[in-house]
């Protein structure tokens, strides 16, 4: 193909991935494939610079702007950032800047480079705004959603205009929690991390944001020198002493050499980290240089961003095998050919339901390509139509139960197996009440739960309890000894004295998840009151909707049900409220008396004072004496300047949300 036609047809494809990835955040392709088309197209116009134009997406930001946000200028444009692929573009990188400054030691900030979405926050002492990188001359307002992220500081003690910029990210764990929730509500999955974290705060109902589990890195002080400051390290230190959460990953490299083993040794790391990173970014640090080194209308000259290579492997798809969950949901999984990818071994991989099974068109006996998605859960990505030999066989899905044979119903995409005798789902009801959220019974794993149902020591939650009279039986049973059994025992014991919330969440009645367990334990206190809650009264409760009161009324007007709480409460169960008192107890509000006053950005009142209670605080309507702590957010009135006269402590916002974190 002709050069200039290729250009073209890389320039389209690259914007309609931009537009996917920006704007939708439901990109098609991987970002190693974008990537790889990126490079195509620098090539291309390096070797034929009559192709380059001001409007290449070799020299514009990615970004765009949606219509349905407030637009923001930025105060100065945010950038991208260069990439470096393999140890010799990081050489390249390191020469050019030698190159302009002199010297043969550059020192460098080296960073990790977070999968999120970079954002920009502005300030004079209160947050004035947040937005998005955009296109990069504007960004969108996304200040509401963003002040839903704890661990940023609604004020900050510093006279002036201040800009900070960063990533937005949702951390590895609530990513999982989110596609969990997505999943049981028959909703698509989120492919990874940063889509997730894109989608969330580039919504426009703030209360979507706010139930996401987002966090923030702060990594660049804009206007750093305003305040005397030189070095890019010392201006993180800065933003930490200031309350921003910087990454504590970070190092001050001496030279590029000491940068490439810091790729090395992340390399081996990053799959243990808490949260998704894409590369490392490389800085300069000595921020006099900046202006020397320079920018090109897309990226500044004094930074680099290495990528990893990408994680996705190709393996073989040997069977296509179900599982049936608790709630009778039936999943087909797919049966690999041990890979390893992202730093473990993979052999099964969800494919969530018969629609993404034929979506992506696999067929048993395909060659597939593998990922980790949020580097944890690893999926499917599709198949590998070149590697076809024709032997491969189509995917039918099943019409029963793999497990009792019932019939199967379809709801949505998902099957059900709806006999609720079924081994399958009293298994998995059984695992799901003892897990660590739920009953939190140590030793009663998934394995263990499994053995001793087809032994028949159990077939409910309530027989759980009766397992000490099988102790002599299980003693002689390979891999269990007197001390594993007793402690089992023991755990089982001690599981009886659990606080109302786990038993409710363990119950596993749909649409109760840990959450709204816990919102119900502390309104109802305990469980009688709230098997006489009707559907009306339910639903006065913020968070619970028509579909959730209406279960729960269902479940518990259900006789079969009635009597697994009577035995359980026979067996001794806890079915009260207790509050979180270990935690109570470690607090900093314990015992206290507190008066909220002011507007708080990141959470209503009523939110406030649900945290304080739940640490052991008292929290009352007015100031006096007996008052401890005053917590004030904006435009605190009499009761702050009441406080300061009794010289009662007083907390701003950054505070109080750094105390009950
Ligand atoms: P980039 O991801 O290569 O790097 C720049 C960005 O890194 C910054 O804007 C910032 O938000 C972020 N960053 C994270 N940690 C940082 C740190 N410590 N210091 C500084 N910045 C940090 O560039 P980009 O312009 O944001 O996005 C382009 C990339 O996005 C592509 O290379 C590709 O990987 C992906 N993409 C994928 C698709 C797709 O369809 N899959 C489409 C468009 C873009």
């Amino acid at each position: 193909m002709e050069p200039r036609e290729r250009a073209k047809q890389i320039t389209e494809l690259l914007e309609k991935y931009n537009y996917e990835y920006y704007v939708l955040d439901n990109p098609s392709v991987s970002d190693a494939e974008y990537d790889r088309l990126m490079q195509e197209l620098i090539m291309l116009e390096t070797e034929h610079p009559e192709l380059k134009s001001p409007l290449s997406p070799t020299q514009r930001v990615g970004g765009m702007v949606q219509d349905s946000f407030k637009k923001i200028t930025h105060q100065r444009s945010m950038l991208s950032l260069a990439n470096a692929f393999n140890e010799e573009d990081l050489r390249a990188f390191d020469k050019r800047v030698r190159d302009i400054i002199g010297g043969d030691k550059v020192t460098y900030m080296a960073e990790m480079k977070i999968d999120g979405l970079g954002m920009s926050l502005v300030y004079n002492k209160n947050l004035l705004y947040a937005a998005t990188r955009g296109d990069g001359v504007e960004g969108e307002d996304v200040t509401s959603n963003v002040i839903t992220i704890k661990s940023i500081p609604s004020h900050i003690d510093c006279d002036g205009d201040f800009e900070i910029r960063g990533e937005v990210f949702m951390p590895k764990k609530s990513l999982e929690k989110l596609n969990k929730i997505q999943e049981e509500k028959g909703e698509k999955l989120f492919a990874n991390a940063r889509n997730a974290a894109a989608g969330s705060i580039r919504n426009l109902d703030s209360s979507i944001a706010a139930s996401r589990g987002l966090d923030a890195f702060w990594y660049y002080f804009v206007n750093a020198k305003d305040f005397g400051i030189r070095y890019h390290s010392e201006a993180l230190a800065f933003a930490d002493k200031l309350g921003f959460k910087t990454n504590p990953e970070r190092r001050l490299c001496d030279g590029i050499d000491e940068v490439i083993k810091y790729i090395e040794e992340y390399t081996e790391k990053r799959s243990s980290l808490p949260y998704d990173i894409d590369g490392i970014v490389i800085k300069v640090d000595d921020m006099n240089l900046y202006d020397k080194l320079g920018y090109t209308a897309k990226t500044p000259r004094w930074a680099i961003a290495y990528k990893f290579p990408p994680e996705e492997v190709i393996t073989k798809l040997t069977d296509i095998i179900f599982t049936v969950g608790r709630t009778g949901k039936i999943t087909p999984n797919a049966v690999l050919e041990p890979v390893r990818v992202a730093g473990s071994v993979v052999q099964r991989a969800t494919l969530h339901n018969e629609d993404f099974v034929t979506e992506k068109g696999l067929m048993i006996g395909d060659y597939v390509i593998i990922r980790k998605a949020g580097d944890v859960i690893p999926e499917v990505v599709g198949p590998v139509l070149s590697r076809r030999s024709g032997l491969e066989q189509p995917f039918h899905m099943i019409t029963n139960c793999p497990v009792c044979g019932s019939p199967l119903i379809r709801k949505d995409a998902m099957h059900f197996c709806l006999n609720p005798h079924c081994d399958a789902r009293k298994v998995e009801s059984i695992i799901h009440f003892a897990s660590k959220d739920a009953m939190d019974i140590e030793g009663l794993g998934e394995k263990v739960v499994e053995q001793f149902f087809a032994q028949e020591f159990f077939h409910n939650i309530a027989e759980v309890y009766s397992l000490m009279n099988h102790r002599d039986e299980i003693i002689n049973m390979d891999g269990w000894k007197e001390k594993s059994i007793d402690n089992l025992l023991e755990a089982i014991e001690k599981s009886k004295d659990n606080s109302l919330e786990r038993v409710l969440f363990g119950l596993g009645i749909k649409e109760v998840g840990e959450k709204m367990a816990k919102t119900l334990s502390k309104i109802y206190h305990n469980i009688d009151n709230l098997m006489n809650a009707t559907e009306e009264e339910l639903l006065e409760i913020p968070d619970v909707g028509p579909v959730l009161a209406k279960s729960l009324v269902n479940w518990f007007a259900n006789e079969k049900n009635r009597e697994l709480i009577q035995s359980l409460k026979d067996v001794g169960l806890n079915f009260e409220y207790r509050g979180s008192t270990t935690k109570a107890a470690n607090s900093y509000f314990s015992g206290k008396t507190v008066v909220l006053t002011g507007t708080l950005s990141s959470m209503g009142r009523k939110e406030a004072t649900a945290k304080l209670e739940d640490l052991g605080a008292k929290v009352t309507g007015s100031v006096s004496k007996a008052t401890d702590v005053v917590v004030a957010g904006v435009e605190a009135g009499s009761k702050l300047d009441k406080a300061q006269a009794l010289g009662i402590t007083v907390l701003n916002e950054a505070e109080f949300l750094e105390l009950i974190k």
